[in-house]
């Protein structure tokens, strides 16, 4: 197959929801129909349960889990198609958040009952700032839930998005009948058996047809025929391009569990979702059908074997082919590295490939190259923008506990920073350092690591940080920029980058702080 087919036949993208809401199920439902594998419960949900928060081993086998499933591929009509793992509890949001940088679209689950919920939101929102092209798919349609127009209406002013239904339930719970489909005209009647993989549609060319009436009943057919005529008088036509520009999202309605809705999701899905589409780097826009490789690393994870202390660096391709045992350039580093043996990824596996292309991800072995947010190249000096740190949430100072320890201490949390795990901030007053992540769970995990990786002890101190900022001081030479240094120094810190950063002690402390220095910008991303 030529390299352009390769590429248009890719399809990356990720499933974001708040914990519960399916997203595990519909995954598992969508390999099925791959072939990818056989059976229910072959998917391992990555989330971390309730309680697990002192449960060491707990945490690390859930770890173990998330490596496999942290890329699921498959095979489907032709399409070749890469789900990018997505954690939805929120200590680990922002390794979401990182792989959104990856992902070409999304399908955004959400539960009938429960509608949009906290962690959706945030996820959205992100994706909403990317132009991120999304589907929406409504959940647990065999429950009691919302009303479809209710719920349609809470999408679109919750999450800020504009919808289309390209289908519609035919009533809900106990009284759940089936899905009209409106993207292909025709109808799928529930029948509760979740074995089923291929569904029999019933082709309806109108729904005036007097067979609709027999299929679902007189009053059913009566209101389905309402509400699909509400719904053309509410909602825009679905719109390709408004889709991909993310200025509208299609929605379908369904039960992952009953494997029901999943296939018309899927069908459209390949037909509507975008091919790997260009990225822009610091220096230029880079489109995928460039023949010169370039990708960047969105994720890495610390091997779980004791024996084998390296990680998997994991390589989203933007352009050109990869290839095994080609020598590439690590931009940051300005050396060239070879990879002999990179991981590509299926359903339940991982394989040493040969050649992968863009869209793809590849999972390459290091031991200690790489970080977040890193470029390879066939030469060209190219850095991908968009891999951000996010504002942190929790803040601690880190103490050594074993003095003996301190030069394994300091390798350790320099690795587990590049891994993304936490943030390290140094106090520009004294030089302690501050850690800081975005749920209360990585500390544990991170004294953990330490001590089991690294053999360093650590140990936490309190610090009462409400927000880091990072400084723009736009001109550093103004008199207004000196006076901030000098007055707020006890709050100023650097990070692993060496850029400002401001800890503010409260919310009033950080809108006074605005409100003195006006020509300063404060962000809560280090990306800007
Ligand atoms: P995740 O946390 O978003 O990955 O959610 P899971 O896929 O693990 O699902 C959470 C719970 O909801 C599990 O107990 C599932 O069996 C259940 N569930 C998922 N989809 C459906 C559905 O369509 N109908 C019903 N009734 N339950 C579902």
């Amino acid at each position: 197959m030529s390299f352009l087919k390769e590429i248009q036949r890719r399809r990356t993208f990720g499933i974001i929801s708040h914990p519960d809401a399916g997203k595990t199920t519909l995954t598992e439902k969508l390999l099925l129909f791959g072939g990818a594998i056989q059976e229910a419960g072959a998917v391992k949900s990555n989330k971390i349960k309730k309680g697990a928060t002192s449960d060491f081993m707990e945490i690390e086998r859930q770890r173990g889990i998330s490596v496999a499933t942290s890329v699921l591929a498959f095979e489907y009509d032709g399409v070749k198609i890469n789900i990018l793992d997505t954690p939805g509890h929120k200590d680990f949001a922002e390794d979401t958040f990182r792989t959104l940088t990856a992902v070409d679209s999304v399908i955004v689950v959400i539960d009938v009952a429960k509608g949009v919920e906290e962690q959706t939101e945030k996820l959205v929102e992100v994706c909403r700032m990317r132009h991120i092209p999304m589907i929406v798919f409504i959940n647990k349609m065999d429950r009691e839930g919302k009303d479809a127009f209710d719920l349609l209406d809470e999408v679109e002013q919750k999450l800020g998005l504009s919808v289309t239904p390209l289908s519609f339930p035919i009533g809900m719970g106990y009284d759940f009948k089936g899905i009209y489909n409106i993207w292909e005209k025709n109808i799928n009647l529930f029948s509760g058996d979740s074995r089923k993989d291929i569904e029999e549609t019933i082709e309806i060319s109108d729904l005036d047809s007097p067979e609709l009436t027999k299929l679902i009943g007189e009053k059913s057919a009566k209101t389905l025929r309402e509400e699909i005529e509400l719904v053309e008088g509410i909602y825009p036509p679905f719109d390709k391009d408004a889709y991909l520009n993310g200025q509208l999202q299609p929605v379908f309605f369904g039960s992952a569990l009953n494997n029901f809705g999943v296939r018309e999701l899927l069908d459209c899905f390949v037909e509507i979702a975008p091919k790997p589409r260009p990225k822009q780097s610091e220096e230029r826009l880079v489109k995928p059908e460039e023949d010169k490789f370039s990708g960047f690393v969105f994720k890495i994870h610390a091997n779980m074997d004791p024996n084998h202390r390296d990680r998997l660096a994991f390589v989203k391709i933007v352009s050109g082919t990869f290839e095994r045992n080609k020598p590439y350039l690590h931009v940051r580093h300005g050396k060239k590295l070879k990879f002999s043996s990179p991981n590509a990824f299926f359903a339940e596996k991982k394989e040493i490939v040969d050649i992968s292309y863009p869209g793809d991800i590849v999972g390459l072995h290091d031991t200690g190259n790489f970080k977040i947010g890193d470029t390879l190249t066939e030469g060209e000096v190219i850095n991908y923008k968009g891999v951000p740190s996010f504002s942190p949430e929790h803040f601690r100072y880190i103490n050594n506990a074993d003095p003996l320890k301190s030069k394994q201490l300091f390798k350790g949390i320099d690795q587990l920073m590049d891994e993304g795990v936490a943030q390290l901030f140094t106090l520009e007053l004294n030089g302690r350092k501050v850690i800081g992540t975005v749920g209360a769970l990585q500390y544990e995990v991170i004294q953990y690591r330490l001590e089991h990786e690294y053999g360093a002890k650590c140990t936490y101190e309190n610090l009462n940080v409400y927000k880091a900022c990072w400084v723009d001081p736009k001109d550093s030479k103004t008199e207004e920029y000196k006076d901030f240094i000098r007055v707020k120094q006890r709050f100023l810190a650097k990070d692993k980058q060496n850029q400002l950063v401001f800890l503010a002690d409260s919310h009033f402390s950080l809108e006074m702080t605005q409100q003195k220095y006006p020509s300063l910008k404060f962000h809560f991303t280090s990306e800007f």
